[in-house]
């Protein structure tokens, strides 16, 4: 018998995780593969957070830990929301999963009825509509413009409500594009949502600290006493903190979502990983004096990234406001044909082409949702990044 659920069949394996371990199958082969495939940090964790884990392990803090997040940790994501987004909760509105991916998954788990609509910007990141579907829902996409920098309208928003819409998932900055609504964008959304009371934010706001522009950041739960009552904010320490593998992320919203997101959690997975949350805790409350120097030589290889893509003929890409992406256009390389003979027709066929001639791994736009773009995240060494993209401009330089 099939062992295979058909829910599980329609599931797309995670791309960006796809492309990672295509790199690694072709390094264990003994090849020189430069991945640009992960939104991973190559910075290390913080020592004092390392130390705090350390800690926790020496003082035998190994026991199952609190399903919702420990208490210290649960205060100190409320000084953070206080202190960064001008929002008060109280720590019963908060949680702690196995990371921002965790987050969403159980508060879809926890809300959809069979059939309810999700709306997801696109392009946007992988994982959310196959979320939305292992869970009943049904994603709806909105579609953001390369000519308009991907910026979701409130008409595009607007049109897409129906009465069966239970949520809006917004990423501000975005992956993979890297473009951040403005505040009044963000009114402008909540004005339009402000109509229709059925509609819940989930708002994931995991590249908050990395933004390259000087606007202060702004949060949809900050909007109104309403908005907030129907969003869950959702951030993490993967990014900012360089703690990808920690598996931390939390969220505050309505106590209601939140005692079920906990139910969900306390019958799957259990509590977090219990020292990995004293290194969360350590991360929230020690210095972010790392971050500036990590937060430049973030913008130093933006600045290369944009001028390496851009001077290459056939593909082009706007420098993004926050996170680490680079989100490259590269329509006019659609139809070209390889040394070899074959063509290129598709985004997806193009990133196939760059692992065999130029063995650079990158994500195709389809993975997100809009093409023919594909993503490089430039979350690497300056020198790797360079390397790549010239490989890149070489490879493309041998398509007719
Ligand atoms: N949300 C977005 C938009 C992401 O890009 C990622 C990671 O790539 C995540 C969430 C996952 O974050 P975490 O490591 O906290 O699960």
């Amino acid at each position: 018998p099939d062992p295979v659920s058909r829910r599980m069949r329609d599931t797309k394996p995670s791309a960006s995780l796809e492309a990672a371990q295509l790199a690694r199958d072709l390094r264990s082969q003994g090849r020189r593969v430069i991945s640009l495939a992960t939104g991973e940090p190559d910075f290390p964790t913080p020592d004092h957070i390392k130390a705090a884990c350390v800690t926790a392990l020496a003082e035998n803090r190994t026991g199952y830990p609190p399903v919702q997040g420990i208490p210290a940790l649960r205060e100190a994501i409320c000084q953070k929301f206080h202190l960064d987004n001008d929002l008060d909760y109280r720590a019963s509105q908060v949680i702690v999963a196995n990371g921002v991916k965790q987050i969403i998954f159980n508060a879809m788990a926890a809300s959809l009825e069979p059939g309810q609509e999700v709306l997801i910007p696109a392009p946007g990141w992988v994982s959310y509509s196959e979320m939305v579907r292992l869970n009943g829902g049904v994603p709806v996409v909105l579609e953001t413009r390369w000519d308009d920098n991907f910026r979701l309208r409130p008409e595009v928003l607007e049109a897409a409500i129906t009465g069966n819409t239970r949520w809006l998932i917004l990423n501000n900055p975005c992956n993979p594009t890297g473009t951040i609504l403005t505040e009044a964008e963000i009114r402008a959304l909540a004005e339009v949502l402000e109509r229709h009371p059925q509609v819940m934010v989930l708002s994931d706001d995991i590249y908050e600290h990395l933004r390259y522009g000087s606007a202060p950041y702004f949060t949809i739960a900050q909007t109104s006493e309403a908005m907030k009552a129907r969003t869950l904010t959702a951030n993490g320490v993967s990014k900012a903190w360089c703690m990808t593998g920690w598996r931390v992320g939390f969220a505050a919203g309505p106590q209601d979502l939140i005692d079920a997101m906990r139910t969900y959690q306390g019958q799957t997975t259990g509590g977090v990983m219990h020292p990995a949350q004293f290194g969360a805790l350590a991360a929230l409350t020690g210095s972010r004096a790392f971050m500036g120097p990590n937060l430049e030589a973030f913008r130093a290889r933006r600045a290369l990234g944009v001028q390496l893509i851009n001077e290459t003929e056939g593909l082009s890409c706007h420098a993004p406001d926050g996170a680490f992406y680079l989100f490259v256009n590269c329509a006019p390389l659609i139809g070209a044909t390889r040394p070899d003979g074959g063509t290129i027709a598709s985004d997806a066929d193009l990133t196939r082409y760059f692992v065999e001639e130029a063995e650079v791994v990158c994500v195709p736009g389809a993975a997100f949702g809009l093409s023919p773009f594909f993503r490089i995240s430039f979350a690497c060494g300056i020198e790797v990044l360079e390397e790549a993209c010239l490989k890149l401009r070489a490879a493309v330089a041998r398509l007719t």
